[in-house]
């Protein structure tokens, strides 16, 4: 303990006690920052599990995740944590982003083959925002004449200045009519990536949340949108991992014990009048009261102000006033395989996004898909008996293979308050960790992290409020850094057990597949050795990365350039 922390906050001798509220993702990252710092943490969750918005269930003999989860090579914070937990090896991550998406021309009575088109977005080797150039004049879910104008609007949209609070008075939609984009432009590309980062369309979408998801996934760092996703259930991969996690840490988890409300110590406790209280704050619960000199509340946005004591947040805040926006997933098990790829983006149809789980599920035979549907106001309330006809339709007619497949069986899953909907005029509500009582803080995908509602911002969150309550506990030594900007990790950043934030060089892919075959089959003493070295592979092939990179840099920007022309010319 640290000098004037004892004044502050009644903490004489030992370790400071830490409550944490909510053991989501925000709540997971607190805790464990906390107990990393010497605190002694208590995290109590209403559910009995851990991992909030991100669970696994069993069904007919298949474990599925409540809804498809994706992340991005720039969500450095949550690839930490993933480290932090010891899940880093369980997920999948692009070498390069690749995605293709399939567009199903007269859907849903047209089904014939030559009735899907396809669109490859894959990005080169050049830096951005040069490395998705060729793949966009090549889109063809686009006219060709609107392809031209991407670029300009891409440039313009990487030159926002996130911090002008104007971004938050309009739709992303408008933004991008007024940079020329026409309908298919937003549906085929710029609505195939708002929907599932914002779970909003750009016709809802606030400019600012956008402009966030398109700078720094896309137009900043050539690797950031490379795209990663579980190869296990969620419900293994962040909620028994955590829980072992924060048990080895020393945290104390509570499950099944809500938290009713938050005491302030001579504010609303009756405390006798000159006594010092022990602890400034008290945790409430059906189960009774636990003292604390420091708190993280990490609910969801819609019930944060149910617990907080009055006045902690500024009078214009409002979780509460943010809404909601639902994310729908329909599962479809077919008996036979009906695609090779990981996953796939629809357009036209409710089948948004699917994954393939067929392996994380366990599913002895045929092929079982997780479709996603964003911002899925439209279909939330439509009865699973008439959803889940209408999404296999959907596959068939994107499928060929799936026109043949028997369905052995679907489900539908719905999260009514999957994110809040970061519409415009919505950042004002979105709360600083810090609330208007020392020692409080918040945490959760909602508050002001500067990101949407994703995974990411989540544990960013969960550091930032980490690092104020320890502040206020005396613990500022030992307080975790703040989140790296993404497009600030470095060439050379290696993750603690040497899985890189970078994507592999041509030389470390060579023998990646062979790798990961005497990965499965070795014990962890030769992961770390096999890791080591892909880390020094990865290093050596970076110097020819660069030259070409420089090679190719000259003629994409010529060629740009002469697309920046062309465009006036047609
Ligand atoms: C279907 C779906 C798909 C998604 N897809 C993606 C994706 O692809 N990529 C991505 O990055 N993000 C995605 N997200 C968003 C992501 O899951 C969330 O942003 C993130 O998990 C939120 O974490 P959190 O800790 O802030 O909140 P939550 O996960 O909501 O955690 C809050 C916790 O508080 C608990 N709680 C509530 N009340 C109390 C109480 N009174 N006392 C104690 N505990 C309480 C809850 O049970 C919960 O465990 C998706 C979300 C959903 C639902």
């Amino acid at each position: 303990m640290t000098d004037g922390a004892t004044a502050q906050t009644g903490i004489e001798t030992g370790a400071p006690r830490v409550a944490v509220v909510g053991g989501g993702l925000a709540g997971i990252s607190a805790a464990l920052a906390c107990a990393d710092a010497g605190a002694q943490v208590t995290l109590f969750e209403k559910r009995a599990r851990l991992g909030g918005l991100t669970w696994s269930f069993t069904h007919d003999g298949l474990v599925m995740d409540n809804g498809q989860h994706v992340f991005l090579r720039c969500c450095t914070s949550y690839l930490d944590f993933l480290d932090r937990i010891g899940s880093t090896g369980d997920v999948e991550l692009q070498e390069r982003m690749d995605v293709t998406v399939f567009r199903s021309k007269a859907f849903p009575s047209n089904t014939a083959v030559n009735a899907v088109e396809k669109g490859v977005l894959r990005r080169d080797r050049l830096i951005a925002p040069l490395h998705l150039g060729r793949s966009l004049l090549g889109y063809g879910l686009i006219p060709f004449k609107a392809r031209l104008r991407l670029g300009p609007a891409a440039l313009a949209l990487s030159r926002l200045d996130l911090d002008d609070p104007a971004l938050d008075e309009q739709t992303f939609a408008s933004w991008l009519a007024r940079h020329g984009q026409s309908e298919a432009a937003v549906s085929a590309l710029w609505d195939l990536i708002c929907l599932p980062t914002v779970n909003l369309p750009a016709a809802e979408a606030s400019l600012s949340m956008a402009a966030k998801v398109f700078q720094t996934g896309l137009l900043t760092e050539a690797s950031a949108a490379d795209i990663g996703w579980s190869r296990v259930p969620l419900g293994v991969l962040h909620g028994e991992r955590s829980a072992s996690a924060l048990r080895q840490a020393g945290v104390e988890v509570r499950l099944g014990e809500p938290v009713t409300a938050i005491g302030v110590a001579g504010r609303d406790r009756g405390d006798q009048a000159g006594a010092t209280p022990r602890y400034p704050f008290e945790v409430q619960t059906a189960r009774g009261t636990a003292g604390a000199h420091g708190v993280v509340v990490a609910l969801p946005h819609y019930c944060t102000e149910d617990v907080l004591p009055e006045g902690a947040l500024p009078a214009f805040v409002r979780p509460s006033r943010l809404g909601s926006s639902p994310i729908v997933n329909v599962h479809v098990h077919f008996d036979r395989r009906v695609t090779e790829l990981a996953f796939l983006a629809g357009l036209g149809t409710e089948a948004q996004w699917f994954f393939d789980r067929t392996a994380s599920s366990g599913a002895g035979t045929g092929q079982y898909l997780a479709v996603s549907i964003s911002a899925a106001d439209s279909c939330i309330g439509t009865r699973p008996e008439d959803l889940a006809p209408q999404v296999v339709a959907s596959l068939r007619a994107l499928l060929p293979p799936a026109r043949d497949a028997k369905v052995l069986g679907t489900l539908v899953t719905r999260e009514h308050h999957a994110t809040f909907r970061a519409t415009p005029g919505s950042a004002v509500h979105r709360a600083p960790a810090r609330t208007r009582i020392p020692g409080l803080v918040l945490a959760g995908a909602w508050t002001a992290t500067g990101w949407p509602p994703t995974m990411e911002g989540a544990v960013r969150s969960g550091i930032n409020a980490a690092r104020a309550v320890l502040v206020r506990v005396g613990r500022r030594d030992a307080a975790p850094p703040l989140p790296k900007e993404a497009n600030t990790v470095t060439r050379a950043d290696l993750g603690a057990n040497g899985w890189s934030r970078k994507p592999p060089s041509r030389q470390s892919r060579a023998g990646a597949q062979s790798r990961a075959g005497a990965q499965s089959r070795a014990g962890a003493q030769s992961r770390a050795g096999a890791q080591s070295r892909a880390g020094a592979q990865s290093r050596a092939g970076g110097k020819r990365e660069v030259a070409e990179v420089r090679a190719g840099q000259e003629a994409t920007a010529s060629a740009l350039s002469q697309l920046s022309n062309l465009e006036e010319v047609v």
